[in-house]
Formats: C-alpha cells, structure tokens, sequence
C-alpha cells in the first residue's frame, strides 16, 4: 500500500483509475464515483478489464496506431511485442509502468490507466459539486476494480468526504476481512453489495474466488443497522435461471434487514477495452438483456417480499 498510514490522513495515496461526476446509479441522488484499481475477483462478465490489477495498465488503441515502432523501439522492459496485424500487444508482467512508451507515443494510441493520486486531490474535486449533493441527496461512492483492494486509501477516502459534510456510498463485492468492515463502517452512509452467485461452486466458477467470506461479511452487515442495497449483475446463461433467484431471494429475506434488490441486466460495454488490453472476451456473443426481459426474474424476487429495482 502506497501513503502514509496515519489516522485520517488526506496525503495517503493510492491508485484511481477513473472519476466520474454527475453519477445517477451509484447511490442516491447525484454522485462522484470514484473508480479504485485492482480486484481480487475475476468475473467472466468484467466490464472494467483494466481495473483488475492494482498498478496501471497500458491500453493500445489499434484505430490509432501509426506503426511508426517508437513504442518497441523505447521499452527498456520488452514488453511490448507486435502481432501479426501490428496489433501490440503489452505483457503485464514484464512492464514496469514507467509510462515512457505513452510519451513516445505521438499518434496516442497508448494509454496508461490508473493514477497514484493523494485523497486530498480526489476529495477537492469531488467537493466542487457539493451543492448538486446538497440538492439531490447525493454524494461521493467508492467503485472499482473492487475498492476494498486498497482499504488504506478508501478508509481515508471516506474518512474525509465525511468530515467534509459530504454523503458516502461503496460498491463492493464485499471481498475483504471483516476487520476491513469494521474500520470503514463509521464512514459508510449506505453499502450497494454485489451478490453475483449464492451457490458457492457456480460462483467460484463466475468470479475465481469462494463466495463464503462474501456471505458470511453480508450476514455480519445486516445486523449492524447499516443501510444495505443488494445489487445483482443478470448474465444471460450464467446466473438468469429461477433457481440462482430464488436463492438470492431466500438469502437476503432471511438477512431480515435488507429489503431491496437491484437487478444489473448484463450488456457488452466492455468488450472493447478487452482488445485494447490484447485480452480474450470470454463471454463471447452471450446476448445484451433488455429490461423487460428481466422483469420474470424481478417477479420472483418480489414473491419473498423484496422491493425489487432494475438497473440500479
Ligand atoms: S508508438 Fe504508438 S503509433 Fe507508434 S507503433 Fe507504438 S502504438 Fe503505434
Ligand atoms: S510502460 Fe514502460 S515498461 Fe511498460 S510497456 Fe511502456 S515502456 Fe514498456
């Protein structure tokens, strides 16, 4: 972890790789959602590849490219190779981010995603919306990547926003210790908790990683009193049978404290960035859900007492 450690501290540093103001589906109200890097899952269906890893990531625009082989030529790393097309393609392992191959890059068709950036920085733009928030209930919410990766920073992230008089949320997979919870829990005004799959083998095979910390961290959260928005990604062939619904229903109506389900209907919106990163999609041509294909799905959640939103 990158910063220092100390009680509150705005200078603590970590690494963002998107901000985005005037958010309508990440919260209440109007919102900046600021995007954390990294992810211990490994969701079939990501639509932010390039948030997986914690460090920055280099894109390669192919509509762009020039072919002039600056990009080879400068590399001190060799981790830039060129296909057969003079698609480049850039080994994660190898590169050491040292961003020279962006600069060297006069076409711009090389990108570095993510930014080490301080909560200070972060948290005086997000206050130059402060009366949207003011007026429409909103706030700033930690996305990701999974912003849990990189606790320090979203502790100090939230910390702050608070003791600005600024609204928080998280959107989490819920993927960390509980003594992560426990520390962030004082600054959280409301949780959006990602539940992708009740069935502990299906979801190891959707996301990479067991679901029992994810349950067990949802248990523990409900019965602290905290607001909590259960929120469930729909991917056609995946977890869209009624059988992996009326899981999800009788799990949260037991939690007892949570009444509302969001349904994310899967689209392909990422399938793009996996070119650009020289990744394979593996979700192929699954079909883009529409809305009212969902609303079976919704009726089923509704039937264990649920209020049910789709899309967020
Ligand atoms: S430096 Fe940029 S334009 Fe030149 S070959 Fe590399 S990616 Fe293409
Ligand atoms: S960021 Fe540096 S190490 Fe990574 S691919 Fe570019 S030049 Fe090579």
């Amino acid at each position: 972890m990158v910063g220092n450690n100390k009680d509150g501290d705005e200078n603590h540093a970590g690494w963002v790789f998107n901000i985005q103001r005037y958010a309508v589906h990440d919260g209440p109200g109007i919102r900046t959602t600021v995007f954390l890097k990294g992810c211990p899952l490994q969701c079939l269906w990501c639509c932010n590849p390039e948030s997986q890893h914690i460090e920055p990531v280099i894109v390669f625009w192919q509509d762009r490219c020039i072919d002039c082989g600056n990009c080879l030529a400068v590399c001190p790393s060799s981790a830039i190779s060129d296909d057969i097309d003079h698609h480049k393609r850039i080994d994660t392992r190898q590169c050491d981010h040292c961003g020279l191959c962006v600069d060297q890059c006069y076409a711009g068709a090389l990108e570095q995603v993510g930014k080490l950036r301080t909560a200070r920085d972060i948290l005086d733009g997000v206050e130059e919306d402060r009366s949207f928030y003011a007026e429409s209930g909103g706030g700033m919410t930690l996305s990701g990547g999974e912003p849990l990766a990189q606790p320090g920073f979203a502790y100090h992230l939230l910390k702050g926003a608070q003791a600005r008089g600024i609204g928080t949320a998280l959107e989490t997979s819920g993927f960390a210790s509980w003594q992560v919870w426990k520390k962030l829990l004082p600054y959280l005004d409301l949780i959006l908790y990602d539940l992708k799959e009740v069935d502990p083998v299906q979801h190891r095979h959707f996301t990479g990683v067991s679901n029992k910390l994810i349950l067990e961290n949802l248990k523990l959260l409900a019965q602290t009193g905290k607001p909590v928005i259960v929120r469930r990604p729909v991917i056609p062939g995946y977890n869209d049978n009624p059988q992996s619904i009326h899981a999800l229903g009788r799990f949260v109506q037991e939690l007892g404290t949570v009444s509302e389900i969001d349904l994310l209907p899967y689209h392909r919106m990422g399938q793009n960035k996996y070119k650009q990163l020289g990744q394979e999609y593996v979700m192929g041509d699954a079909p883009t859900m529409k809305d009212d294909e969902v609303t079976g799905l919704r009726d089923i959640l509704v039937s264990y007492g649920l209020t049910v939103k789709i899309g967020g």
